[in-house]
C-alpha cells in the first residue's frame, strides 16, 4: 500500500522526461496515455513475469517493465519470489539508468532509470520477528530465504526497513490519518529544487567530486560513518550511497550541511533487524 502511494508524493515529469516516457511506451507498442501526461509511471510486474517482460528483449528487442518504469517507480512485491537471474540483471540499470539487450543479430539500449521499491516477507511463513512468536521457520530456512536477495543487489538498495505488523486496533479511523500526500509532495518538490540550485541535478546523480563539495562531513561524523561501515560490513558503494541519502534527508529538513542526525538516520536504513548475510 505504501509503495502504490509513492507516485503521489513525487514531483511531475518535466517536458523532456514526459517525452522520453512516451517514447518508451511507443517503442513497447503501448498507447500513449495523455490522461496521465507528466505523471510518473508506476509499474508493478508480478513475480511470475518472464525475464523478457521484466528487462526487455525479444527478436525485435522491446523495452521491458524496467524501461516502462523509466523516470518513475518499479515495484517488486514478494521480491524473494522473483527469478534470481532476473534480480541480478537489475544491478546494472540500478547503477547506470539504462539496459543493454544483446541478441545474436543486434544490440539495443533502452533507458531504465527507475526508483526500485521492493517488499518481501521476513521468512517463508511471514512471521519472523513478530511479537506473537508464531514463526515456524528454522534459522536455516530463514537464512536461505533471505539469501535469495544477493548482497550486491541489497547493497544497491538505499533504504531498508523492517515493517512490523500493525495491531488491528490501531488501524481504526479514530486514530486519525497521516499527512496528506499533497503536503509531503510539496516538501519533496522543495527539496529537489534545492538540489537543482546547488548542483544542477538530484543528489542521486552526484559524482564523487560533487559529493566532496556538497556532502562534506565534520571529522567526528566521518569517523562515525567509517566505524558503521566496518561494523555492518558495507562496501565503498554503500559509503557513497549513505552520503547521498544523508544529503537528501538534510535537504528535506532544509539544512545547509549534513549533521550527525541526518547521517545517523541514513546509516540506520542499512541495518535490518534480521540481517540476511
Ligand atoms: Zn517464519
Amino acid at each position: 500500500m505504501l509503495a502504490s502511494r509513492l507516485p503521489g508524493i513525487l514531483p511531475p515529469l518535466d517536458d523532456a522526461e514526459a517525452l522520453e516516457s512516451a517514447a518508451v511506451r511507443s517503442v513497447a507498442g503501448l498507447a500513449i496515455d495523455f490522461h496521465h501526461w507528466k505523471t510518473r509511471p508506476f509499474r508493478a510486474p508480478h513475480h511470475t513475469a518472464s525475464a523478457v517482460a521484466l528487462v526487455g528483449g525479444g527478436s525485435q528487442p522491446r523495452p521491458g517493465e524496467i524501461s516502462l518504469a523509466h523516470h518513475g517507480v518499479l515495484f517488486l512485491d514478494e521480491l524473494a519470489e522473483y527469478d534470481r537471474h532476473v534480480l541480478e540483471v537489475l544491478r546494472e540499470p540500478l547503477e547506470t539508468g539504462r539496459v543493454i539487450i544483446s541478441r545474436a543479430a543486434r544490440q539495443a539500449e533502452f533507458p531504465a532509470a527507475f526508483q526500485l521499491v521492493a517488499a518481501m516477507n521476513p521468512c517463508p511463513c511471514g512471521y519472523a520477528g513478530d511479537v506473537s512468536g508464531r514463526c515456524v521457520c528454522t534459522p536455516d530456512a530463514v537464512r536461505r530465504y533471505r539469501a535469495r536477495i544477493s548482497a550486491p543487489l541489497l547493497d544497491r538498495i538505499d533504504l531498508q526497513l523492517d515493517v512490523l505488523r500493525v495491531p488491528l486496533a490501531e488501524l481504526g479511523a479514530d486514530r486519525g490519518v497521516g499527512e496528506p500526500s499533497a503536503a509531503v509532495r510539496a516538501r519533496v518538490i522543495t527539496a529537489r529544487e534545492r538540489q537543482q540550485q546547488r548542483a544542477g541535478k538530484p543528489n542521486a546523480a552526484l559524482n564523487s567530486r560533487e559529493m566532496q563539495r556538497d556532502c562534506a562531513l565534520a571529522a567526528n561524523d566521518r569517523t562515525l560513518l567509517e566505524r558503521s561501515l566496518d561494523r555492518l560490513g558495507l562496501s565503498a558503494r554503500a559509503y557513497h550511497r549513505i552520503l547521498r541519502v544523508a544529503r537528501t534527508i538534510a535537504d528535506l529538513a532544509g539544512a545547509e550541511r549534513i549533521g550527525t542526525t541526518q547521517l545517523t538516520e541514513a546509516i540506520q536504513y542499512r541495518r535490518l533487524l534480521l540481517p540476511s548475510h
